[in-house]
């Protein structure tokens, strides 16, 4: 996407509670309007939550970045309760390619098909893509904790451990 994404007023309130208010909004929307449609646009300056997920504040109220960015780039849902689906499976990835409008019951069943769901899997390795890998390296390295990279990657913090000091997916360059 070259040019900026307008964002729609349903998404605009009164200040948000936050020191710099709309701060790491713009931030989340410069790097969703910079996307590529093959990469993942990784939004690495917020920590992400235990679920795996980064947050905005907006109108006081702690909305998801890529459900945000989902509502910037295709409108807001039509249904309640519908996820902002990621194609690509990383969930701090903000690309508006990357992101669709979802039912619980389609998103979750995209994961089983695709073995993304991949909590308690016997096989922790090949289940991260190089993207992932890096990522998980990047933000071990900005001293997040492996049980949340653990959390967020959806593996045990041990497979996380061994991801972040490089006996697993050696071959992976960062
Ligand atoms: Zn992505």
């Amino acid at each position: 996407m070259s040019t900026p994404i307008p964002i729609p007023d349903s998404m605009l309130g009164k200040p948000t509670p936050e020191r710099r208010p709309g701060d790491s909004l713009q931030r989340v929307l410069a790097l969703a309007a910079s996307s590529k449609p093959g990469e993942c646009s990784v939004v690495d300056f917020i920590r992400p939550n235990n679920s795996g997920y980064a947050y905005v504040t907006i109108d006081g109220r702690r909305v998801g970045a890529h459900r945000f960015v989902c509502a910037v780039a295709h409108g807001d849902p039509v249904a309640p309760r519908t996820d902002a689906a990621h194609s690509c499976r990383n969930r701090t990835c903000v690309n508006p390619h990357h992101l669709r409008w979802a039912t619980r019951s389609e998103n979750l069943s995209d994961r089983t098909a695709d073995g993304t769901d991949h909590r308690g899997s016997r096989n922790p390795q090949a289940k991260l893509c190089n993207d992932e890998v890096r990522q998980l390296r990047r933000l071990r390295t900005s001293g997040v904790l492996l049980k949340d990279l653990a959390g967020q990657f959806g593996i045990a913090e041990s497979t996380a451990c061994r991801i972040a000091q490089g006996a697993f997916y050696s071959d992976v360059a960062s």
